[in-house]
């Protein structure tokens, strides 16, 4: 039996004995349950005092529910200590791990309010925990491209990368990476690219340079040469078959410079914002007569053009890049191959695919293809009078577009070039609906 009920039981016994040999039975055992009452009632106000300030002094040691409770508390309280201790000791690490980050680590709630900051990023973006907790971040970054991204709902953001100066120090580029994470909360992390951003603009101008300075004396060769290719009859006798070569390579250093000199501009140049409308299906059209003229009537073309679908973007870029994809179609087809240039458009935007039946590429070579002078056959490619530079500047196109380059091949059956336009870049003219077909 349970220590109160004994003691509650006796109370109530030499209540009703002294009752019986008094004759006040009734109130003796109210005097009594009063009694038992009122000593609880003290001992709970004692455990209240010991739990609201941790004081023993009225703290009854009496045996019964009380002091189980008493003891249950004790030992809550002791587990809760050890496990603020643990949790103040993550805490503790992990401000010290937040604090030796490299990079600056921002978190920001779904109102675009500032939820925390490691210490970096009051020195990468001007952004100090805690005194800016719960401001806009955008009142305190100010690029239209950070603007444009967190006006978008949560649910449709997806990764952004930015490269930008840093709002405390004109001399630090950074590289801003935003991602969305948890229910609705973005995590925004800004690395220092101060030093990759310097040597790649050492890489660039450097080869701008070297291409410019190469330019105009082998402008002077190539003139000379081709005066003595007029001249012939002056030549020195057997000279006509070494300068047509040093024609052919002088040329071939040409087309290296002036491809070159493309992609340094294409890298330096912006993504598009806003291009003129390009009137895809013409422009190709045009491409595959030139190509027909390369082709010497070898291969057969197939053309699938939606003449109704144009493109925002740069004409003269544009042409470029699909000229590169049809005359490589061209020159790694042997005679007899069929050619099929398809423009179309779907749900994922619009795409033009160049198709040929020719030597095709071996598995292991497609990821490098779009690295600057990256051939499967070296000796081929030269041959073909090839820069190795098309396929980089195709790339560079692209991106600039905000496209892709995707690229299948079997050896010895072909391969398919295609380049994915994101929707927004497409235009439809005639109103959409009404397809045209070029063939
Ligand atoms: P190149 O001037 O050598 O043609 P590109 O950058 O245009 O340079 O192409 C890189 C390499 O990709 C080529 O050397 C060739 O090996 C391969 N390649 C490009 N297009 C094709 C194609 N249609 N079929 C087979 N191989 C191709």
């Amino acid at each position: 039996m349970m220590p109160d009920i004994r003691r509650l039981l006796l109370v109530l016994v030499v209540a009703l004995i002294v009752g019986l040999m008094s004759g006040h039975v009734f109130p003796l055992l109210v005097l009594g349950l009063l009694v038992f009452i009122g000593w609880h009632y003290r001992a709970l106000a004692g455990f209240l005092n010991f739990a609201r300030h941790d004081a023993e002094d009225n703290l009854l040691d009496m045996p019964g529910i009380i002091n189980e409770l008493v003891r249950e508390f004790e030992l809550m309280r002791d587990s809760h200590q050890q496990w603020q201790q643990k949790l103040a000791a993550f805490i503790k690490r992990f401000e010290e791990a937040a604090a030796a980050l490299p990079d600056a680590v921002v978190v920001v709630n779904e109102s675009g309010a500032i939820e925390w900051a490691n210490p970096r990023a009051r020195d990468y973006l001007g952004v100090e925990w805690p005194r800016d907790g719960g401001q806009r971040l955008v009142n305190l970054m100010r690029y239209p491209e950070l603007t444009k991204y967190l006006r978008v709902p949560m649910d449709n953001q997806t990764e952004k990368v930015l490269e930008v100066v840093s709002p405390v120090d004109q001399n630090r580029r950074l590289e801003i990476r935003i991602n969305r994470y948890g229910d609705a909360y973005l995590l925004l992390m800004a690395r220092d690219i101060t030093e990759f951003y310097l040597i790649n603009r050492m890489r660039k101008d450097f080869i701008a340079n070297a291409s410019h300075e190469l330019r105009t004396p082998l402008t002077v060769i190539a003139g000379y040469l081709e005066a003595f290719d007029e001249d012939v009859e002056h030549c020195p006798e057997g000279w006509t078959p070494k300068i047509v070569q040093m024609r052919q390579q002088a040329a071939r250093m040409q087309r290296l410079i002036e491809d070159l000199l493309e992609l340094s501009r294409l890298e330096s140049a912006k993504e598009l914002e806003n291009g003129e409308e390009v009137r895809v299906a013409d422009m190709l059209a045009t491409i595959i007569r030139e190509a027909e003229t390369l082709s010497g009537g070898q291969h057969t073309f197939v053309k699938q053009l939606d003449a109704g679908l144009c493109l925002l973007g740069d004409q003269n870029d544009l042409y470029k890049a699909f000229s590169n994809l049809i005359f490589n179609a061209v020159q790694y087809t042997p005679a007899g191959g069929r050619i099929t240039v398809r423009w179309y458009r779907d749900q994922a935007g619009a795409h033009l695919a160049v198709e040929d039946t020719g030597e095709g590429i071996e598995e292991q070579h497609l990821p490098r293809l779009t690295e600057r002078f990256y051939r499967v056959d070296k000796g081929r490619s030269r041959a073909k009078g090839g820069t190795g530079l098309g396929l980089a500047i195709v790339k560079h196109v692209l991106t600039r577009h905000r496209a892709r380059l995707h690229i299948e091949s079997k050896l010895g059956k072909g391969s398919v070039f295609r380049c994915d336009f994101p929707p927004q870049a497409r235009v439809l003219h005639p109103p959409s609906g009404e397809r045209a077909e070029i063939d």
